[in-house]
């Protein structure tokens, strides 16, 4: 049994855990605080690419594999064409996240880092199958049980995906301009469309993805895959350098009510995936900002974070989207072919004005969701 009382303890170092260390590292308060980080991995795999957008340059350049500047938009009837700036879409790999992550816990020298899998929490209590750890306040990447058990009670969809890195012989791509969002081949009537990173003439991450409930067999994403790239990438000799496969879940589930007095949940586990998008990589930027500048204002880590003026948008979104799942394409082309791009940003980065968010909301102009918002009130 570790005796040791550590001031703050993380349990995961994933992109929240490790955001929110290095903020941590960074301010002066934390530099006589005793911090544990726990994961049941080494974090050495580059087990996601994460990708998002944020105006100009910042921290996150020197770890970027790719940035673009242009952007498009592909269905049946168009390719619509957006110039990002002042943002930028970028890309992360995680093995240089988590590598440069670990190269700055070492150099801090008050931080332990043990690995372990963490079964509980019981009051300051942290059990790992190893051993118990204490801490004055605890951070959990862990999603809670419950989340599980209550979907049928929540508006919950799954982005489920799957993505290939593949090298060509001679020059098929534009590493100039990313593709969003692809709809030209999708999974029946679904929220179905393939995404299309190119890092230079001859590589790219192609990616079908999904915004509903049914999971496919795996040979059924390749199927997918095969087929964008012979059909509408017009490439029939490639090598495939990299699989990467996972889900995010989309939800209306309300994290923060596992909040309490010594716990704080972070990243997913804590909501922080925005819910009509799945992004969350810059969230847990801003996010573990916030609860840094809190705990030094001796508030508690939480407060203020994840509006509820944006939850019910994201609310009405998921209840759209799972009556009608096909209308996906049809809210997505409204969304991402505005001529103003920066602002659906700010809006997807809940940093719009309320004006803004009705602009937004008018722009999609579908009656299902005149129908979701009056239902999220009588709810
Ligand atoms: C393949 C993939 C690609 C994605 N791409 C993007 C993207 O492009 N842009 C974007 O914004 N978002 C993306 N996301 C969504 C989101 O950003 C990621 O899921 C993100 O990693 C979530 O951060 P997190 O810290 O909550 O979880 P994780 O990064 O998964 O970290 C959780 C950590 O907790 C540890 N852990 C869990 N349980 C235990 C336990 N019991 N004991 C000890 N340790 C434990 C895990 O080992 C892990 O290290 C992607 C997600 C996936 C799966």
């Amino acid at each position: 049994m570790d005796q040791k009382q550590y001031d703050y303890a993380i349990i995961g170092a994933g992109a929240a855990g490790l955001q929110l260390i290095l903020k941590m590292i960074h301010e002066p308060f934390f530099k006589e605080r005793t911090i544990l980080v726990l994961d049941r991995d080494d974090k050495r795999a580059n087990d996601r690419t994460w990708c998002f957008w944020e105006p100009g340059k910042t921290k996150w350049d020197g770890l970027a594999t790719h940035i673009w500047s242009q952007g498009k938009f592909i269905n049946n009837k168009e390719t619509v064409d957006f110039d990002l700036r002042p943002y930028r879409y970028k890309m992360v790999r995680s093995e240089s996240f988590y590598r440069f992550g670990k190269e700055e816990v070492q150099k801090a020298g008050n931080i332990t880092w043990i690995k372990d899998e963490i079964v509980s929490i019981e009051k300051q209590d942290v059990i790992g199958e190893k051993q118990t750890y204490r801490a004055t306040h605890i951070f959990d990447s862990r999603i809670p049980q419950e989340f599980h058990e209550k979907q049928d009670n929540y508006h919950s969809l799954i982005q489920h995906f799957k993505g290939w890195f593949i090298k060509t012989k001679s020059p098929a791509f534009d590493p100039g301009t990313f593709t969003m969002m692809d709809y030209r081949l999708k999974w029946k009537d679904s929220t179905s469309f393939t995404y299309v990173l190119p890092i230079s003439e001859t590589e790219a991450l192609v990616e079908f993805t999904l915004f509903n409930d049914q999971l496919l067999m795996t040979d059924e994403y390749d199927q997918y895959l095969r087929q964008y790239i012979y059909k509408y990438l017009d490439i029939d000799s490639y090598e495939i350098t990299e699989v990467e496969q996972g889900l995010i879940p989309m939800s209306d589930y309300p994290f923060h009510t596992h909040h309490s007095k010594f716990v704080t949940l972070i990243g997913t586990a804590g909501g922080w995936v925005r819910p009509s998008s799945g992004y969350s990589f810059k969230n847990a930027d801003r996010y573990s900002t916030m609860m840094v500048e809190n705990i030094i204002k001796g508030k508690r880590p939480e407060k203020g974070i994840g509006t509820s003026r944006f939850r019910m948008y994201d609310s009405i979104f998921l209840n759209v989207l799972s009556a009608r799942n096909d209308l996906g394409e049809d809210i997505f082309t409204r969304l991402y072919t505005k001529p103003d791009i920066q602002s659906v940003f700010r809006f997807l980065d809940e940093e719009s004005s309320l004006a803004e968010d009705i602009k937004v909301m008018f722009s999609l102009n579908k009656p299902q969701f005149w129908k979701a918002f009056l239902q999220t009130f009588v709810r």
